[in-house]
């Protein structure tokens, strides 16, 4: 089977599964949008007018003065004596919250409204692949202004799961779209503050200092296990599974089978770089992120599929599908060898000549590699490298413009049996070691030498030099 042939076989595909809507300063903006008259000056919504109460909402005005939810009536008066207060509706904001959701229905159904203020959007099918997502969010938008009102904005947060979804709906105000890819996370939440998390509130803060956790970077260190173990329950498991990134059920359970199958890189290049050199920079650099990503997930495989596509052009096409080609066709494929490879497509069948989404006609070969289970970077190249001699050549097979590697056979560390022969080359330690100083200073800073041709072709979503979602930027 094709590894590549579905987007499940990734680790977790770049996708978001909700949207997270949240409106911003929502009943002050709702008083603004009532009286034109108070648009663009600092408000504060309070349930009385006695200095002793708290405001309840404030004006994006208001905000830039240091006055928020929790400001008292007279502190607000101090810092500006000018602010229009305005006793709150709730009648007024729940009707307004009713209209806003109508809006946001007419480009997403609304699947949970968490509060009078926010909507999460489950996406299914091609609308979880990002630029759709970000154009559903930016739809969304553009109805709440045009059917609810102009002063009513929100920021939209695009996640795998309704956490991150939320988490990301908090990164920037106002008008805010940030959305959290699987493939950068933990990096992107770890600029957070342990209490930008939603359900971390002063006492569980508290319980985690007192277990020495004082930092996102701490938190998100912490395996599965280790979750588990500080929360002494199975939130800590299940916020292990949302800040991973992982597909998770409606109510943020982690779905069922967590346990991947396989975990797979592929890449389309460019034309340029359709050479057999190109090609080998290529796989050594997906491998290099596969490779990361099992020891980051704390797994190990026990095998590789290499697949490879070569772009034909008219001419050989024309040759392959005439009737007699597939036999007259010398095989130019080196015979099996005894041992560890067995070929995936069986030589002698006549070619099917393929055609990629891009329009390319091609030929395919791929081939697996089993081996005992192991996760360093070292022993998977050389099963990688051994792999690669196999390929047919000949003069259809001059031109690879894809190349997919896939792990399988994939295991807990943990169940990993102890090898009889001790690390004599300390490969693990060093590819952790790698690990470190790869997600502390970026990609590039420490590789193996066969990836540098392939930096200049580098896909954006294998992002070696920087993080395409930054915290706090729009992620494209
Ligand atoms: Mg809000």
């Amino acid at each position: 089977m094709d590894p590549f042939a579905t987007s499940s076989s990734g680790l977790e595909p770049d996708r978001f599964g909700f949207l997270h809507v949240d409106l911003n300063s929502f009943f002050a903006s709702v008083e603004q949008q009532l009286h034109p008259e108070y648009r663009g000056k600092p408000l504060a919504v309070v349930p009385s007018f006695a200095d002793t109460t708290v405001a309840i909402a404030a004006s994006y005005e208001a905000k830039a003065l240091g006055i928020k939810t929790g400001t008292r009536v007279g502190d607000m008066k101090k810092i500006c004596p000018e602010i229009i207060m305005v006793h709150g509706s709730h009648t007024t904001y729940a009707e307004y919250s009713h209209k806003i959701a109508a809006a946001v229905e007419l480009a997403c159904p609304v699947a949970h409204t968490p509060s009078i203020d926010e909507m999460v959007c489950q996406l299914i099918g091609r609308e979880q692949e990002p630029p759709r997502a970000r154009q559903i969010a930016l739809d969304i938008k553009q109805s709440i202004r045009d059917n609810v009102g102009e002063t009513l904005r929100c920021s939209i947060g695009m996640g795998p799961n309704r956490y991150l979804a939320k988490i990301a709906s908090d990164m920037q105000k106002p008008d805010g779209l940030i959305g959290l890819l699987p493939s950068q996370l933990p990096r992107s939440l770890l600029q957070l503050e342990l209490r930008d998390l939603p359900g971390v509130g002063a006492r569980t803060e508290a319980m985690l200092i007192g277990k020495g956790i004082t930092t996102m970077p701490q938190l998100l260190a912490l395996d599965r296990e280790g979750m588990h173990r500080l929360w002494n329950s199975v939130w800590g498991d299940r916020l292990y599974h949302w800040l991973h990134g992982h597909s998770t059920g409606d109510d943020g359970a982690p779905l069922p089978n967590e346990m991947q199958k396989s975990l797979g890189h592929s890449h389309v290049m460019g034309p340029a770089h359709r050479t057999p050199e190109g090609a080998w920079a290529v796989a050594h650099k997906l491998l290099h992120k596969a490779a990361m990503r099992l020891r980051m997930e704390k797994l190990c495989a026990g095998s590789m599929s290499l697949t490879i596509r070569y772009q034909l052009n008219r001419e050989q096409v024309d040759r392959a599908t005439m009737p007699e080609a597939a036999d007259t066709r010398p095989d130019t494929r080196p015979a099996t060898r005894p041992g560890d490879f067995a070929k995936k497509s069986a030589t002698g069948k006549p070619r099917k000549i393929r055609q990629h989404t891009s329009g390319i006609k091609h030929d395919g070969w791929g081939m697996e590699a089993r081996f005992p289970t192991c996760q360093d970077t070292l022993t998977l190249l050389e099963t990688l490298g051994k792999l690669w001699t196999q390929q047919p050549t000949g003069p259809d097979y001059g031109k690879p413009f894809f190349v997919g590697i896939a792990m399988g056979r994939l295991i807990h560390e943990n169940e990993q049996q102890p090898t009889l022969f001790a690390d004599p080359d300390n490969r693990n330690e060093l590819s952790r070691t790698l690990d470190k100083l790869n997600l502390k200073y970026g990609h590039t800073t420490l590789h193996f030498a066969g990836m540098l041709p392939a930096r200049d072709s580098a896909p954006t979503r294998i992002a070696f030099t920087q993080i395409p979602v930054q915290y706090g930027v729009d992620y494209m």
